[in-house]
């Protein structure tokens, strides 16, 4: 993994950083901020880090940054990884490894040659638009670039500008929606369109996207980047796949976000990045998408092999390292579906807030950590008729597991009163409606009953 003698190399003296860290030597961890805090050291600073203490050692990754004229930093020289050592007159470190710059000129041309063709990217030399980049991104949280392709270009059709986008009805474009999930999303597409147009145009810079509903950090700096070609890095899973990498980054996920997200940050310092700012963070997603793949990176095609910390170590495919998962808890319902004689089911709206809000659902029970007993489901059937158990559904959401329970039933009418807890739609065209997936998942067990 090194690179030969660091301090040669980067040309910081072990001295220069000791009163940094020793400074900011208070308990178990340094984070990013208490040692960009303590920063000047010569020309160059810590721009920032993180260290880890185990019993016998401690570590400390920085990026080495070149401190500019006016104070910004106008050079990244690479990531040093040091190693404490007790002198007498107090703890010091020195410098074990450190991790060579990769070119972002070598990426650049490996995207000219090897970029992906995809629906909402601009060709080569062409601008992006700024609405197809938006869509596509909020399309993409989540979601695969395979799934979202169909969405994409229904969407566009219904939809093709973003004036056409906010004067649509709100539930015209949750129908659209329907089996991308995550349906909140739809819910601030919707509203971020209808701020754009009262704003005249999106906002150019990553404050102003920010600033938009449904606009998190990671997508304000991919319009940003991609749209308006400001140079900012749009820190997303690959992006910090190929980080965690490049600088065998060892520390596990998530608490290594912010570390991950400054090594991120200054790679976007060399001259080659910042003169194409919209290539260079869509030649990072390819380079995520495509060779440095989650599980077996094609390393020996990478332009950035030469310089990448865990390639040269053999423990890429591990990285990033991950902190273990919590068991998803599971959440229990029941769910009724009655068909009248004219093939009608009844159906209502969700709550206009939290999950799956003004979604469309059939009548049912909570969602709770017990299990409902028959009786106690039935209990809450929209109408008294003679239920038949279907099975059930499982829907995983992203913080928890949902166990259905489908009863369904035909009756010959329905009353007013029954109508009029929710609404009534030809079973045929329930697709057409903005019913989540976990829906009808249970309105097609329903149906097969029937
Ligand atoms: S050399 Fe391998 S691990 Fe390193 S960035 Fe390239 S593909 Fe990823």
């Amino acid at each position: 993994m090194a690179t030969g003698p660091a301090q040669a190399m980067l040309s910081v003296p072990a001295e220069s950083l000791r009163g940094v860290v020793t400074a900011a030597w208070a308990g178990p961890t340094i984070s990013p901020q208490s040692v960009k805090s303590c920063t000047p050291a010569g020309e160059r600073f810590l721009k920032a880090g993180a260290v880890t203490l185990g019993r016998r050692a401690a570590r400390l990754r920085a990026v080495m940054a070149r401190r500019g004229g006016s104070g910004g930093v106008s050079a990244f020289l690479g990531v040093a990884v040091l190693r404490p050592v007790v002198l007498p007159g107090g703890l010091s470190f020195v410098i074990t490894h450190s991790v060579k710059k990769p070119s972002a000129q070598s990426l650049l041309d490996w995207y000219d040659r090897h970029r992906r063709t995809l629906p909402w990217r601009a060709e080569a030399g062409q601008h992006a638009d700024p609405y197809a980049v938006w869509l596509s991104e909020i399309m993409l949280q989540q979601t695969t670039v395979k799934a979202v392709g169909p969405y994409y270009h229904r969407f566009l059709e219904k939809f093709p500008t973003v004036q056409a986008l906010a004067a649509a009805d709100r539930d015209e474009v949750l129908s659209a929606w329907a089996g991308l999930g995550y349906y909140s999303r739809a819910r601030n597409l919707h509203a971020c369109a209808q701020q754009v147009v009262a704003l005249g145009g999106f906002p150019k810079d990553v404050a102003g996207l920010r600033a938009l509903p449904g606009v998190g950090a990671y997508t304000a700096a991919a319009v940003a980047a991609i749209a308006f070609g400001v140079p900012v890095v749009p820190v997303d899973g690959n992006v910090e796949r190929i980080t965690a990498r490049l600088f065998a980054v060892e520390e596990p996920l998530p608490a290594a976000r912010k570390t991950l997200a400054a090594l991120a940050e200054g790679l976007n310092t060399d001259k080659a990045a910042q003169a194409r700012p919209s290539d260079f963070a869509q030649a990072l997603f390819d380079l995520g998408a495509s060779l440095c793949s989650p599980r077996s990176p094609a390393c020996g095609l990478c332009p950035w092999r030469e310089s990448c910390a865990a390639q040269k170590a053999g423990i890429a495919a591990t990285l990033p390292r991950k902190a273990p998962k919590v068991a998803r808890p599971v959440r229990y319902g029941a769910h009724f579906l009655v068909m009248d004689a004219a093939e009608q089911i009844l159906l209502r709206k969700r709550p206009e807030t939290g999950l799956l809000a003004a979604m469309t659902e059939l009548p049912g029970t909570d969602w709770r950590s017990e299990r409902w007993s028959e009786a106690g489901a039935l209990a809450q059937a929209p109408c008294t008729a003679s239920w038949q158990a279907c099975g059930v559904v499982r829907h995983v959401f992203t913080h928890f597991t949902l166990e259905v329970t489908v009863y369904a039933a035909r009756v010959q009418h329905f009353s007013n009163h029954v109508a009029q807890t929710g609404f009534l739609a030809p079973a045929e065209r329930v697709a057409g409606l903005s019913l989540p997936s976990v829906m009808l998942k249970c309105i097609k067990l329903g149906l097969k009953a029937l």
